[in-house]
């Protein structure tokens, strides 16, 4: 017979994403719902470790569903990769009585909340929060959706400029080492070009496609590149560019940390809400140790042991449409 969970904690961890918000807030609610404590813990597992942990109430997250950010701050904490600093986290706790944990993250965070609950008889259930999009078990992450259309959002602004001056602009964006924001954000805003980590950079074709629209005549063009591209980023790429097609007017631009930041769309604050929901039931239910997330409009279970960074099969066929699209 599994222990029932009474008091649960909350924290988000590792990269932030815009959407914890709105998922601290459902687990608030729903927790509070279901006659549960709830208590926020600050900047990951930090807290758990320093004992930053403080009970939350309905209003507590009143009026944070569109901020961006986290008000629970995040971080990266090396004690939690000790059995030491483990024991710290597990005792701060058991004090307050806590028995049971949400842990907002990317699957690094996952990997912490799967060590964490082997040793101890704390149960854990993860949500996906990370811009990159890269878990396996799930179709979105939360703050995907975000990232994204501010990537789109950028680049469009962008392109006016590029179409002004006739030039070529090089455009980084974030993912680690995943494609996703540089493939969808690349589609969406009709790039000539898109280079990711999952497809090897075959720079001979690029410039070859780059010298082709040349003789046309078609100088304004766009390249997006995920950073995690092996072959460098867009300031590498830019420099072979330049020297091999001096014509073209290069322009480079990393977008950076923007991307990270704003209000959630629509939809991050859908998933969050939904998948905050479902991680309360799961440790009402006990369904311990997993993480939510959500494969054809489903809710969808995975143990965390099994969370692993999802490489991304890009089908020929898209890199077909953007090649057809963008001529
Ligand atoms: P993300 O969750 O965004 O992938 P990280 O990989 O940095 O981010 O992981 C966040 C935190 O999770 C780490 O700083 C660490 O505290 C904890 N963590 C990650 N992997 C482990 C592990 N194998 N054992 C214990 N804690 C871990």
């Amino acid at each position: 017979m599994k222990k029932k969970v009474t008091k649960i904690g909350v924290l988000t961890s590792g990269g932030d994403a815009p959407g914890m918000n709105a998922c601290i807030r459902a687990v608030v609610r729903t927790g509070i719902y279901y006659g549960m404590d709830v208590y926020g813990i600050m900047r990951g597992y930090t807290g758990m470790v320093e004992n930053d942990i403080f009970q939350m109430e309905s209003r507590s997250v009143a009026n944070i569903i569109q901020r961006g950010g986290t008000i629970l701050k995040t971080s990266r904490c090396k004690d939690f990769f000790t059995s030491e600093g483990r024991k710290k986290a597990y005792d701060n706790l058991t004090k307050l009585g806590i028995n049971g944990l949400v842990i907002i993250g990317g699957d690094g965070s996952f990997r912490g909340a799967q060590t964490f609950s082997n040793e101890y008889d704390i149960p854990c259930v993860g949500l996906p929060g990370t811009i990159d999009k890269d878990i396996a078990g799930t179709d979105f992450t939360i703050g995907f959706d975000t990232a994204v259309n501010t990537a789109v959002e950028a680049i469009d602004k962008i392109r006016d400029t590029a179409d002004a001056h006739d030039r070529l602009f090089i455009i980084e964006v974030m993912g680690r080492d995943a494609g996703y924001i540089a493939l969808h954000s690349g589609i969406a805003t009709g790039a000539e070009n898109i280079l990711i980590p999952e497809r090897k950079t075959d720079i001979e074709e690029v410039i070859k496609q780059l010298a082709e629209k040349e003789r046309r005549h078609k100088l304004v063009n766009i390249i997006v590149v995920a950073e995690g591209d092996e072959f460098g980023g867009a300031d590498e790429i830019a420099k072979i560019i330049k020297a091999r097609l001096p014509m073209q007017d290069v322009r480079v631009c990393i977008l950076g940390h923007i991307q990270r930041g704003g209000s959630p769309t629509c939809f991050d604050r859908l998933i969050a809400s939904r998948m905050g929901y479902s991680a309360v039931e799961c440790l009402m239910e006990g369904k311990f140790n997993v993480f939510v997330g959500m494969v054809n409009n489903r809710m969808y279970f995975t143990p965390l042991n099994e969370a692993v960074k999802k490489k991304q099969r890009i089908s020929e066929e898209w890199m077909k449409i953007v090649r057809i699209l963008a001529s």
